[in-house]
């Protein structure tokens, strides 16, 4: 097989240690994608799918952007790499004015990171040095939230909720971190949209705060609408509360926006949707559409002068970064991305093509192994029914999918859909129709 032909199993398979996998299942009958365009993406068995999960929240303006490609291209002709410490490059100094123009309130200083869970270890990095340098180094505590998900280094696994991420290393996980719970309820059974109830699970961040003293937690994160876990959507009210509850006790709300930055909502950020602003916010995925990897934490002005006032001139102010802070390669992907968010009105795209998809969506409520359906602009989560082993329910069910040529993320036994935001109505019907034929093959295989 040519390099530039990998379009069949390699000859061993054995080597590769998978992410997130079950890699005995998966190298018994090998799931290969070998090309991808647009909204379709092409299988090692020459059929054809549709991506109804932008890949993982990555790639919202479809697959194969050539204007992506040759700013990528230009730039590795021009200048591959550059060290980022004690030196520069002028694309991300340019990247990051562009993006303080879009993150709401003064959230105006951006640091770059390689991915999400770089992003988040960043965060909350900020969030100590930050008071450190305002002479509070007593808050070290941090407040994450049952099922949420902020990736996978120890810190991000730390202030994360998903329990099976977290098993294996609960003895190396980061001390002083507590949970709120979740915003899911039994009561919100098929609620497309912001739930009517459940606002009063904020206050238990005050609890928190009465158990350890507020005066002692650095900062709460969350996700504005956490999705990996299945599109949990803030009910009415609850970030509201956070906020108000983080503001009474000094702590600064972090809002972890990989997933919901960049329009995944309706609005920009989850910030602008639900009118709340976070101290900082963090952004992977879309920003470079997927195609280089690269984390953005953005942080309030007023977080940044405080750690440049606590040192001397000509001091390193924060001792954090990475070989691949803001390499040129990513940046000039992510500057490509900006472009085509102002050219093709992209924002705008995805909040009125998501009514249309809300609306698909929920249209698979009557499907015998579906149990519940969550939905907000352009993602969604659909909850199988156990008649298999509890979290197996989602991974049998994509596997039927597969087949029916959509392609999606599961997880748990949650399917997670979120459609790329250049789809037009015909695509949005094609990934309901083949979810429809994915999930009946699966009730069928079920039965017998
Ligand atoms: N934060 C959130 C909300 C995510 O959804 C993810 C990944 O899905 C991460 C952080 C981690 O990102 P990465 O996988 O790029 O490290």
């Amino acid at each position: 097989m040519s390099s530039e032909n990998r379009t069949s199993v390699p000859n061993s398979l054995n080597e590769h240690w998978m992410p997130f996998t079950s890699n005995k299942d998966f190298k018994a009958n090998p799931r290969l994608i070998t090309e991808a365009k647009g909204v379709y993406l092409k299988t090692h068995h020459g059929k054809t799918q549709i991506d109804a999960s932008s890949g993982l929240f990555c790639n919202p303006l479809g697959h194969g952007r050539r204007e992506i490609t040759e700013a990528v291209t230009k730039q590795l002709e021009t200048l591959d790499y550059a060290q980022p410490f004690q030196q520069g490059f002028g694309g991300s100094f340019e990247l990051a004015t562009k993006i303080s123009k879009h993150t709401p309130g003064d959230l105006n200083k951006m640091f770059f990171t390689i991915c999400g869970s770089t992003a988040v270890e960043t965060a909350i990095k900020i969030a100590v040095a930050y008071h450190r340098a305002k002479g509070h180094a007593e808050r070290f505590r941090f407040v994450g939230r049952e099922r949420g998900y902020h990736g996978m280094n120890i810190g991000c696994i730390s202030v994360g909720g998903m329990v099976n991420n977290i098993k294996t290393f609960a003895s190396v996980l980061m001390p002083g971190v507590q949970h709120i719970r979740h915003t899911h309820l039994p009561e919100h059974k098929f609620v497309s949209g912001q739930p009517e109830t459940g606002d009063y699970l904020a206050n238990d961040l005050e609890t928190i705060c009465q158990n350890f003293g507020g005066e002692n937690i650095a900062a709460c994160i969350v996700e504005p609408i956490a999705g990996s876990t299945g599109t949990l959507v803030p009910p009415k009210g609850y970030l509201q509360k956070l906020r108000e509850i983080c503001d009474k006790h000094g702590i600064l709300l972090i809002f972890d926006e990989v997933i919901t930055g960049w329009g995944r909502t309706g609005s920009k950020f989850g910030a602008d949707e639900f009118g709340v602003t976070p101290d900082i916010m963090t952004m992977a995925k879309a920003t470079t559409n997927g195609v280089v990897p690269m984390g953005v934490v953005a942080c309030s002005d007023y977080i940044y002068d405080a750690v440049m006032d606590a040192s001397p001139t000509g001091a390193v102010e924060l001792f954090h970064g990475y070989t691949y802070s803001g390499i040129p390669v990513a940046v000039a992907a992510a500057l490509a991305v900006q472009d085509i968010f102002e050219k093709d009105d992209i924002f705008n795209r995805a909040k009125n093509l998501a009514p249309y998809f809300q609306k698909g969506l929920f249209s698979l409520q009557d499907l015998e192994s579906v149990d519940n359906i969550r939905g907000y602009g352009m993602m969604g989560g659909i909850d199988m029914k156990l008649n298999t082993k509890p979290g197996k329910a989602g991974y049998e069910c994509f596997k039927a999918c597969y087949e029916a040529g959509v392609n999606f993320k599961a997880t748990g036994d949650c399917l997670i859909i979120a459609p790329q935001f250049i789809c037009e109505e015909k695509h949005i019907d094609e990934i309901i129709e083949k979810l429809r034929t994915g999930i009946t093959n699966y009730q069928k295989n079920q039965k017998n």
